[in-house]
Parts: structure tokens; sequence; C-alpha cells
């Protein structure tokens, strides 16, 4: 489902760019709003969340596919913790469809996957593994990583129940946005991946904007 937003990129209190392979983590307080922009399109944003007053709370897809009996994220969904508790809702979509059973790259899969000689090549979980070394302060650890949004990425499942990684269905300028509903702890993979077409082969910078 396609809803713009009403909010003016002029009145952000923050605007990053975030690089292609990098991550962004940031605390978003309760009421805040972000929004996430495919600056080049066909770019995968592997994002976890988690709640900031206590980060053993954290995002599970479980909890939010069971409740809005839907596999596919979109505007109203309600992203749930493992405790049930609402940390986020998808208030603003350009896009129309986000993943959550994908997960996110690694190198280990990357080896399953493609091949023994693309271990070595960058991956989200890499990604990830690095913003925790570098902010040890907030206590989340190699365990805290688990359920992941791919905001842009495109994984139907077929009728025969299977997840098919799909060309994407982002393009440049579409974006997403959502509200905090609790204080959270967001970190974003700008996914490096390039074996498969979630990036279009090629990926590519994203922007993060923030409103009050
Ligand atoms: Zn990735």
């Amino acid at each position: 489902m396609v809803r713009e937003s009403l909010l003016n990129a002029e009145n952000a209190v923050l605007r990053e760019v975030v690089r292609a392979g990098d991550y962004w983590l940031k605390e978003i307080k309760k009421g805040q709003t972000f929004r996430i922009l495919d600056l080049e399109g066909n770019q995968a944003a592997d994002t976890l969340f988690y709640n900031a007053d206590d980060p053993s709370e954290r995002y599970s897809a479980t909890d939010t596919v069971r409740e809005q009996r839907n596999l596919y994220l979109t505007v109203g969904s309600q992203l749930r913790s493992n405790l049930n508790n609402v940390m986020l809702e998808i208030v603003a979509d350009t896009c129309g469809r986000h993943d959550t059973i994908g997960g996110a790259c690694a190198t280990e899969s990357n080896t399953v996957r493609y091949s023994l000689e693309k271990r070595c090549m960058h991956a989200c979980r890499d990604s990830w593994m690095l913003a925790l070394a570098e902010h040890e302060h907030l206590g989340i650890s190699k365990r805290d990583i688990t359920h992941n949004i791919n905001f842009f990425m495109n994984v139907p499942v077929t009728r025969d129940g299977g997840l098919t990684f799909a060309d994407g269905i982002s393009a440049p300028g579409k974006y997403v946005e959502l509200r905090a509903c609790m204080n959270v702890i967001v970190l974003i993979s700008n996914c490096p991946q390039l074996n498969n077409p979630c990036n279009a082969y090629n990926p590519t910078p994203i922007e993060v904007l923030v409103w009050n």
C-alpha cells in the first residue's frame, strides 16, 4: 500500500546519508518520526530495532506477522517486539512492500548460497557486529542480533510457500517512514550484497531523516 508523507524534508532535525555498506545507529525518541530514503533505487536497508530503555526487548518478525496476519510490511504495519509491544508504526510508504522473513546477509549464508570464495565478501551481519563493537555502552551483543526488516527488499512467497529473492520494487526517491511508539535504537546496515538482485548488483547510498 502506498501513502505519501506530509512531512517536509526542510523541517527534519537530522539528515544523514549512509553510504553503501555502512551502518547507521541512532536512538529515535518516542513520538519522533524517521524516514529511510532510497536515493538511487533498488537498495536494501537491513534494519534491527531495540527498546532503548531495555535492549533485551527487540523487534520480532513472528509477533509482527502473527498480529497483522500478513507477511509483508507497509503503511499501517505495527512493528512488534518479542514482548508483543508495539515498537514502531509505518506511517508513510511509497515503495509499498518490505520484507521481514528473508533475514540478512552474512558471510556464512553467502558461502552456502553462492560459493566458497564469497565468504570474504562484506555482509550485513559484519556491519551490525562492527556497529555493536563501536557502541559497547549500549549493552547489545552478538546474541541480540535476531529478526530484522529488509526495507525496500522484495521477497515474494510462491504458491508453494517458497521464498524468492526477486528484483527490487523500489526506485530512486522511494521511501518508508516510521513513527516510534517507544524510545528505540535503530541499527541499519545499508546492504553491501553483490550476489543477488536485492541491490540490483550495485549497492548505493540511502538517506535517513528524523522529525520531532
Ligand atoms: Zn545484506
